[in-house]
């Protein structure tokens, strides 16, 4: 496969842009460098680069392209948006609209707000938390990740009773102080640290289904137990579901496990590939919030027009019949085939998967937290992907992040991915 106009217009970006990219996750430094391909369009579950290869996409944008490229419903939202004004600055019927539809399918949410991505939901929704207990301090799990603000760019301390440190250079030691982060999947751990500082928490962060560090489940009754000794230690549940929200079912993650959080912070799907974020909660919770109450949170394009009608107009696709399983049973011909071709090839993986989305990692051990993850063969992955996408097979450049199914990707597509994975195998 040609990529000569990719790598010109890397060399390009070097030049302008930091990195040559404008989110560190897109550059290949994970997998042993090399410029990125450079895209040119998409359409479906395809997209095509400068040089004129197809790909089939697995990426889906690190997850909201869930109706793939270009769908002609939600184009035509976008359209109709564009003709008649993408940005107000004053209140819209768009967005009690999306707001109605956005609670009809996740009951949890008394109220909503909606801003511009999943960071500022997240970081809204912590500062919220902080507003309606009166307490600082936030917990978090390893390797969960939930926006670039500081208080999520947090390591872990040296055991689940220690204070967390600072993860990128410009994150203050007092604000990473704030912050306790402790293994997912672990009841003694999280028992252990809540201990120690149980009654300064505001608030614990949880992704319901981790997708940052491939696809984890939680394991049998560690988000019940989770969510009890929060109710009754006074600190509330932010449910992070950037990632998780439509993305299984048509509705939240939490709803499909049983689970009512005080607070969940939303973003990617529900804005149709438009930028988006949004965050609600129960009644007492949300009038926290300015204009009502003392929690401050604003934005010039929240609720923008486009945003809004884009979301509308996914969720209308979304929930159409059959949309999800299908989804599943594509996801579940993809498990089989890769987990049968890397016995064929006497390659050991882990394949964690939930419905359309799937991790697949280097180890014969099952990976249930992020120390697990992160000791999986991050090299043989490096190349592994590179044989993918050498062969139009496009997936994120880390052994860290989940491949995403979407309603538009086919069993035909299904078989040219299991032929090149295959080939893949045979190689490494
Ligand atoms: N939360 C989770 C779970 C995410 O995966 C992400 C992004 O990948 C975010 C928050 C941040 O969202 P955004 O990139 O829209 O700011």
């Amino acid at each position: 496969m040609n990529h000569t106009k990719s790598e010109q217009l890397h060399e390009e970006a070097l030049q302008h842009i930091v990195g040559g990219v404008n989110s560190p996750s897109r550059s290949y430094k994970a997998v042993g460098g090399g410029a990125p391909v450079v895209m040119a369009r998409g359409k479906g579950a395809y997209f095509w680069d400068v040089d004129g290869n197809r790909y089939i996409d697995y990426l889906a944008a690190y997850g909201p392209i869930v109706t793939g490229h270009g769908h002609p419903h939600i184009a035509k939202a976008i359209a109709h948006a564009a003709e008649t004004g993408v940005l107000f600055g004053t209140p819209t019927e768009h967005e009690i609209t999306f707001a109605k539809m956005l609670k009809e399918a996740i009951p949890t949410l008394d109220k909503v707000r909606f801003n511009n991505s999943g960071t500022e939901a997240v970081m809204t929704c912590v500062r919220v938390a902080r507003a309606f207990t009166g307490r600082t301090k936030i917990m978090k799990f390893a390797g969960c990740y939930h926006g670039h603000f500081d208080q999520v760019l947090v390591a872990a301390g040296s055991g689940p009773a220690t204070l967390g440190t600072p993860d990128s250079a410009g994150v203050p030691t007092s604000v990473a102080t704030e912050v306790i982060t402790v293994p997912f999947n672990n009841v003694e751990a999280f028992d252990e640290a809540v201990t120690v500082w149980g009654d300064q928490l505001a608030g614990i962060l949880i992704e319901p289904i981790v997708g940052n560090f491939g696809i984890v489940e939680p394991n049998p009754g560690f988000l019940e137990h989770v969510h009890a000794v929060a109710k009754e230690k006074g600190f509330l549940t932010i449910h992070d579901e950037v990632i998780t929200a439509f993305r299984f079912h048509y509705g939240a993650a939490h709803t499909m496990l049983g689970l009512t959080p005080d607070l969940v912070a939303m973003g990617k799907v529900i804005g149709g590939g438009l930028p988006i974020g949004a965050y609600g909660g129960r009644k007492e919770v949300m009038d926290t919030v300015a204009p009502l109450g003392p929690a401050y949170q604003a934005g010039t394009m929240a609720g923008n027009p486009a945003s809004m009608q884009a979301g509308i107009a996914c969720l209308e696709v979304l929930k159409q019949p059959g949309i999800y399983d299908e989804m599943d049973r594509l996801g579940a011909l993809l498990e089989q085939g890769i987990l049968a071709s890397a016995k064929k090839h006497g390659v050991t993986i882990t394949l964690n998967r939930l419905k359309g989305a799937f991790a697949v990692y280097f180890t014969d051990e099952k990976v249930e937290n992020y120390e697990q993850a992160e000791n999986t063969d991050g090299e043989t992955f490096g190349r592994f992907f590179k044989l993918l996408v050498s062969q139009g097979i496009n997936l994120a450049p880390s052994k860290y992040e989940a491949w995403f199914l979407t309603t538009e990707h086919t069993e035909a597509d299904v078989e040219e991915t299991l032929k090149a994975v295959d080939y893949a195998f045979s190689k490494l």
